[in-house]
């Protein structure tokens, strides 16, 4: 199957050429040539089918025979080794639990599909994939590479900006994950890996990838959980359910629209955004206009400049769908901590990402219809933050894997800004 570059749709590439690119000339992302359209009785057998073999087929139907399908079975059967639960709340609202994966996030998804991919693909010579990140992401992806043969990762992070319990989770794997404690803030690892992929000289030595969930391989992953959601209801419910998304830089979002476009049977989405709500706002008046990003309690989805969204609008416009049918809403943390404790009355805890997208699900739902939201990270990922909002009348116990994470030592070198020392350190994994 073939993917071009929505900047400019000269530019095709295969599956596996847009996996190991990432992004296309002038950051240009990729969307598929061919939208994959099942027909009401094979949505019906998808929904019958277990989760692998489901996912098998929907990831089928954007890779083609570009990859044996006995691999990339393989590929799936083990990247998606943990449970996906629907839980019900109330009568009409239901969470899809996708936080438990080894780093407790629903970008487990995403990040080990993508390794599985790129192992499987890449045999000949040793690649090192460079990611930025502000917590989620890099321990996500560190995860899933770590101990894969042929693959480096190196992390980069801003030292002392990120939570000790995130520096633990990925700064302590060792052989080849490497961390990169750097001096100064998100913006400034995120200059520092784009320095990396535009030095000609690095990239005629190694093989670079980028992770950021620009790459088409993550997003595809998560299209199957939006699946694995409704085969867990009643079919009486289909077409009547609401799905509410915490959008940050709208990959997520992007996955539940391309499953909807494939044929799953759900009536509309919700985009849930904290008070960094450049979407919220272009649906509303029109125009788009990033302002600085503030940092928020669901500090995940604290991002003014989505990436994904442009990949949202080529989806539309291929489908000839109206982006006016979008539903939005934003919640600023006053309101989210008044969210949390309100779902505590459900006797279920949450935390200020699904907090954020239950608000807006439960004030825009209707009579008729069924709502379900994503809970995208695992509340104990926000211990402090959630006992302080229950007054510490509430202990949060933590998975013991995490337990294992923060006893072990931190193993990251420091860098500067100075971009020498982060190609130095590249150099030096060759
Ligand atoms: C990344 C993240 C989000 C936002 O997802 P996008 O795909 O970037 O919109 C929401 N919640 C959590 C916990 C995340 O880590």
């Amino acid at each position: 199957m073939k993917f071009y570059n929505i900047k400019n749709s000269n530019e095709q590439v295969s599956f596996v050429q847009a996996v190991k690119q990432g992004i296309g000339y002038n950051d240009g992302l990729f969307f598929p040539v061919n939208l994959p359209r099942f027909t009401i009785s094979e949505v019906n057998d998808l929904l019958e089918m277990d989760f692998i073999n489901r996912s098998l087929r929907i990831l089928l139907s954007y890779v083609g025979d570009e990859i044996p399908v006995n691999k990339l079975l393989k590929c799936i059967s083990s990247a998606f080794i943990f449970p996906i639960p629907l839980v019900l709340l109330k009568n009409n609202i239901a969470v899809l639990e996708l936080f438990h994966g080894p780093t407790l996030a629903f970008k487990d998804f995403g990040g080990r599909f993508m390794a599985q991919i790129i192992s499987e693909l890449n045999t000949e010579k040793l690649m090192i994939v460079l990611v930025a990140t502000s917590g989620d992401t890099g321990a996500a992806i560190a995860h899933a590479f770590y101990g894969l043969n042929n693959v480096h990762v190196v992390i980069l992070y801003p030292e002392g900006k990120i939570s000790s319990f995130q520096e633990k989770l990925f700064c302590t794997l060792g052989k080849n994950i490497h961390s990169l404690a750097v001096n100064g803030d998100f913006d400034t690892c995120q200059m520092l890996v784009k320095q990396a992929f535009s030095d000609s000289n690095l990239k005629h030595k190694l093989k670079l990838n980028s992770a950021n969930s620009i790459n088409i391989s993550r997003l595809l992953a998560q299209i199957c959980y939006y699946f694995e959601a409704l085969a867990q209801l009643p079919k009486d419910l289909y077409y009547k359910i609401v799905i509410s998304v915490p959008s940050g830089n709208f990959g997520n979002l992007t996955a539940g629209l391309l499953a909807k476009s494939i044929g799953l049977p759900v009536k509309r989405f919700i985009i849930a955004t904290n008070i960094n709500d450049t979407v919220p706002r272009f649906l509303y008046n029109g125009y788009w206009d990033p302002k600085s990003t503030i940092t928020t309690l669901s500090n995940a989805m604290d991002v003014s400049h989505p990436s994904n969204w442009v990949r949202i609008e080529e989806l539309f416009r291929r489908k000839s769908w109206s982006l006016s049918k979008l539903a939005y809403g934003s919640v600023d943390d006053s309101l989210t901590v008044a969210t949390i404790r309100e779902i505590a009355n459900f006797g279920y805890i949450s935390e200020p990402h699904a907090a954020v997208s239950y608000r807006v699900l439960s004030d825009q739902l209707r009579n008729d219809e069924f709502g379900i939201f994503l809970g995208t990270a695992h509340p104990a990922k926000f211990k402090h933050e959630i006992e302080n909002i229950f007054s510490n009348n509430l202990s949060l116990l933590l998975p013991c894997s995490l337990l294992k994470f923060s006893k072990l030592p931190i193993l990251s070198r420091k860098i500067s800004s100075d971009f020498n020392q982060l190609r130095d350190f590249l150099l030096s994994l060759a």
